[in-house]
């Protein structure tokens, strides 16, 4: 792959990169679809990263299917599919690690310490064999976004990230992988999630700037349903991730709900200044 993208640049191609964990969905699609209009060359890459899990977290489990991933990437296109295996990509401990302290210590980093290390880490690494003129991530995962674009600042890395919005099921459920852990009665209830980001943004629209009263409705609604348990609930500055005060300037609500056995993220950002 490293020699590859080295022939790549040296053709003179552009190079979109799209990382993903497979179990590939309209979602991680969205992302490729945009990598193949912007630039020369396509590659994915589908890494069930261990390193980004907790110890009791669903690695095991993770859901995977490398012979549709790999039908669905040729339908839209991609050039090149990266699937190292853990041994290839860790053959010895990694003894050298990326953090961003800050913004990785807030939201989802506060249940899953040492996950944003693992994923900094991992998309450096990544990013290193397939040298990406541009990288595409999906805002569902709105604190990984931040936290890589603030990574690729800080390291002065020559790569432009791109976040796109979150595709969503016709019924308004966010696309993941982590879906197929539910049941037809927990999927039911995380219908909510989507709801209550909705019902939070027409709050503000009639004028509500009070968080703490937006985290109490969204948390109301996600309790009254069954099957569901708040991880967190929290409006905060859109760029920083720090709490806010007021609603005056761009917030972000994000949410982590536990479903069943699985672990679901959703976000909207509130008063948006585009
Ligand atoms: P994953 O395979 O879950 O690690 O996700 C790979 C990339 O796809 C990440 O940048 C995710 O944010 C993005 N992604 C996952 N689900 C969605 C979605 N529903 N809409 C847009 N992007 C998504």
């Amino acid at each position: 792959m490293h020699s590859h993208s080295s022939r790549l640049h040296d053709q003179g191609d552009r190079i979109g990169f799209v990382p993903t964990m497979g179990y590939l969905h309209e979602g991680h699609l969205s992302l490729m679809r945009q990598a193949r209009k912007d630039n020369h060359v396509l590659v994915v890459s589908v890494f069930v990263n261990p390193t980004q899990f907790g110890p009791n977290e669903d690695y095991d489990a993770y859901p995977m299917d490398l012979e549709k991933d790999t039908s669905m990437l040729r339908e839209v296109g991609c050039d090149v599919l990266f699937t190292p295996s853990t041994e290839e990509m860790y053959p010895v401990r990694v003894a050298t690690t990326v953090s961003v302290p800050g913004l990785t210590d807030r939201l989802c980093g506060v249940s899953r310490p040492g996950h944003f290390d693992g994923v900094t880490t991992v998309v450096n690494k990544l990013f290193n064999i397939t040298r990406p003129h541009r990288a595409y991530f999906g805002l569902k995962d709105y604190q990984q976004y931040r936290v890589i674009k603030r990574m690729v600042t800080d390291l002065d890395m020559d790569i432009e990230i791109i976040g796109l919005p979150t595709v969503r099921e016709p019924d308004g459920l966010a696309m993941s992988s982590r879906n197929a852990y539910l049941s037809a009665k927990e999927r039911e209830s995380a219908l909510s999630l989507s709801r209550s980001l909705e019902v939070a943004s027409e709050m503000v629209a009639s004028g509500e700037r009070n968080p703490a009263a937006i985290e109490s409705r969204v948390k109301e609604l996600i309790e009254s349903q069954p099957f569901l348990s708040v991880d967190y609930v929290s409006v905060v500055d859109a760029e920083e991730l720090t709490p806010i005060r007021s609603l005056d300037r761009p917030a972000l609500l994000a949410l982590a709900i536990h479903a069943g056995g699985a672990r679901l993220v959703d976000n909207i950002v509130l008063c948006k200044t585009d």
